[in-house]
């Protein structure tokens, strides 16, 4: 990366053993949103990277991507499309199913949220397995989008999740095992 503010960055990123389960590290992003500097870098960086790239559309994922994408789509002058877990949305929705390691998972979204050929850039906090976001891609290749950039604070790379992005291009901040 090279930039100095990825490492303050990192710094504020919280590390919480065996949440919600044994053997799993959390990695708290509310501890970076406690400090003004930390937040206002990780927004600033997402809009430098896409000011000038005529994004439509910022989509966030429930619930992380609620906290991070809004200040970007307000910065760069797009609208902002909540991508929410089954029966949130009270209007007409899509869906995509994904597959957990028990069992599957859906996420929603309005119909009539994107339009064809609006360029998009989806936000989260984080990639792990990358159903989530493989899931969402999906989603928006049903309405015809097009998908810029997927953009994280935080990949665990160790989960190859950048594998289930369909070839989208991945944008992130830290990397962890
Ligand atoms: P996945 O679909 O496996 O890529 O999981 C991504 C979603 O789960 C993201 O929205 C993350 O917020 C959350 N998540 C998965 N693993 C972790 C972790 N170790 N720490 C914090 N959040 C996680």
């Amino acid at each position: 990366h090279g930039d100095p503010r990825i490492q303050y960055i990192s710094d504020s990123i919280r590390a919480i053993p065996d949440f919600p389960h044994k053997g799993i590290m959390f990695r708290d992003v509310t501890t970076l949103l406690l400090d003004h500097k930390a937040f206002k870098d990780t927004i600033d960086i997402f809009v430098e990277r896409y000011r000038d790239q005529k994004i439509d559309v910022i989509v966030g994922i429930e619930a992380r991507g609620f906290i991070f994408g809004p200040p970007i789509a307000l910065a760069i002058g797009a609208k902002f499309v909540p991508m929410r877990k089954p029966r949130k949305l009270p209007g007409p929705v899509i869906r995509q199913e994904y597959s957990l390691e028990y069992g599957t998972d859906c996420i929603e979204m309005h119909v009539g949220a994107i339009e064809k050929d609006e360029r998009v850039v989806l936000i989260d906090d984080l990639i792990a397995t990358g159903g989530t976001l493989g899931a969402a891609i999906k989603l928006l290749d049903q309405v015809g989008a097009e998908i810029v950039e997927c953009g994280c604070l935080i990949e665990l790379v160790d989960l190859k999740g950048r594998e289930k992005l369909s070839g989208k291009p991945l944008y992130i901040l830290v990397e962890y095992e």
